[in-house]
């Protein structure tokens, strides 16, 4: 059994799908792991570390992919991979397949095994293989230390011969994981914290530690939760009366973190331009949804722009910005589900079909589009 690990080709991309730790447990499973060259540099991982754990080293993605049984990826196969990839290979990524249909089409074509990591069940068994929450925490931790660092001011309250300093006021909007992610590291770093969401779960958590739930609480708001844990589309009018409080509530804040997602549509807009205009000069917003369509008019994806003296963070790929750690944490949920479609006593390549997690996450096989979300049609 051949396992590959190329070098992410996306622009951007510092992550690596493996470390030395996972190609341990692949080389007791039975396979030959085979990273190219490179490949985890920008995670801090020397090749000679990949080498020194038991996997060679190639120098070029195609002499990585030929003929490989898996390969792990961080990002969606770029055309050129999937072309070096053989047919029936098991590909497992972060697919990122909504609204990018054709690709998922192509890798049906090129008769891949393609799982989508981000369609993961929440569910006990598969917490330890859920990368959007491994990555969601680094990114809202990183939002946080982008943010401050963006600030000219300091986060905590700071008593001193000098005078007194006050402690800055942190809004997250969006209490999922990032968003609890974010609010602990404010809090650690001094700030008051204050934090909105839709669904109802979220309260109790934001409260637990230590930050104050913002929210209308009204009946929309007690079902808005969609038995998936995930966050439902909310009513126009529901909306409005979002905007108003949140309004009321940014003008007196220093900085925003906004993680807001919907499942399969693009991020809700929750900061308008007005709402910018009324924070105090030198606040900070930090949009962790820009890639999604973004919940801040005016964000910019890949940039941190200025809108009168308030400035929006809109970095991408917020996890790659903490790539070592972001690595060890992704490398280490692909490395547990690829362990469920082996066979430790025959060292074989055994993919049970009929597992949850992998009717969950499997895009294409056998030369067709599978996925519900993406199949074709039934006639
Ligand atoms: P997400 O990334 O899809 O969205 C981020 C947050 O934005 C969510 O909390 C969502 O409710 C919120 N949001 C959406 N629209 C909003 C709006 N208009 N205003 C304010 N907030 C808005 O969510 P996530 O971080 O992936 O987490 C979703 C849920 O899944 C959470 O309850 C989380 O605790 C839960 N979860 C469970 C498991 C598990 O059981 N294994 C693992 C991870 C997460």
């Amino acid at each position: 059994m051949k396992l590959a690990v190329p070098r992410e080709s996306e622009a951007g991309e510092t992550r690596v799908a493996a470390t030395p730790d996972t190609v341990k447990r692949f080389v007791a499973l039975g396979f030959d792991v085979v990273v190219e060259k490179d490949a985890g540099t920008l995670s801090r991982i020397p090749d000679e570390e990949f080498v020194a754990a038991g996997a060679s080293i190639a120098d070029t993605a195609e002499a990585a992919l030929s003929s490989a049984d898996v390969v792990l990826k961080v990002r969606r196969p770029s055309e050129t991979e999937l072309a070096a990839m053989k047919a029936g290979a098991l590909v497992i990524a972060s697919m990122d397949p909504y609204g990018h249909e054709d690709a998922v089409a192509a890798m049906g074509k090129a008769g891949v095994a393609a799982f989508a990591m981000e369609f993961m069940p929440r569910i006990t068994r598969a917490q330890v293989m859920d990368v959007l929450s491994s990555q969601a925490n680094l990114a809202g931790y990183q939002a946080v230390i982008d943010g401050a660092a963006e600030y000219d001011r300091a986060l905590p309250m700071m008593m001193t011969a000098a005078g007194t300093v006050p402690a800055a006021r942190v809004f997250v909007m969006g209490a999922g994981v990032a968003g609890l992610q974010a609010i602990a590291t404010a809090r650690r770093l001094g700030a008051i914290v204050t934090a909105t969401d839709v669904r109802p779960a979220a309260k109790e958590q934001v409260e637990s530690l230590g930050a104050k739930f913002i929210a209308v609480e009204d009946d929309e708001f007690r079902q808005a939760e969609t038995a998936g844990g995930y966050a439902k589309e909310m009513s126009d009018a529901y909306k409005q009366k979002q905007a108003e409080l949140v309004a009321a509530h940014i003008a007196k804040q220093d900085m925003v973190i906004t993680t807001a997602l919907i499942p399969g549509r693009p991020a809700p807009r929750l900061i308008s331009k007005e709402m910018v205009a009324s924070m105090r000069p030198g606040s900070v917003i930090v949009d962790l949804a820009v890639e999604r369509g973004g919940n801040v008019e005016g964000a910019e994806p890949g940039k941190v722009v200025k809108l009168g003296d308030v400035k929006i963070v809109g970095h991408l790929n917020m996890p790659g910005r903490i790539a070592a750690s972001a690595s060890t944490l992704y490398a280490k949920n692909l490395a547990t589900f690829l362990e469920t479609m082996v066979d430790k006593e025959t060292k074989a390549i055994a993919v049970d079909w009929e597992d949850e997690l992998v009717k969950a996450t499997v895009l294409t096989r056998d030369g067709a589009v599978v996925h519900p979300a993406f199949a074709p049609a039934a006639e």
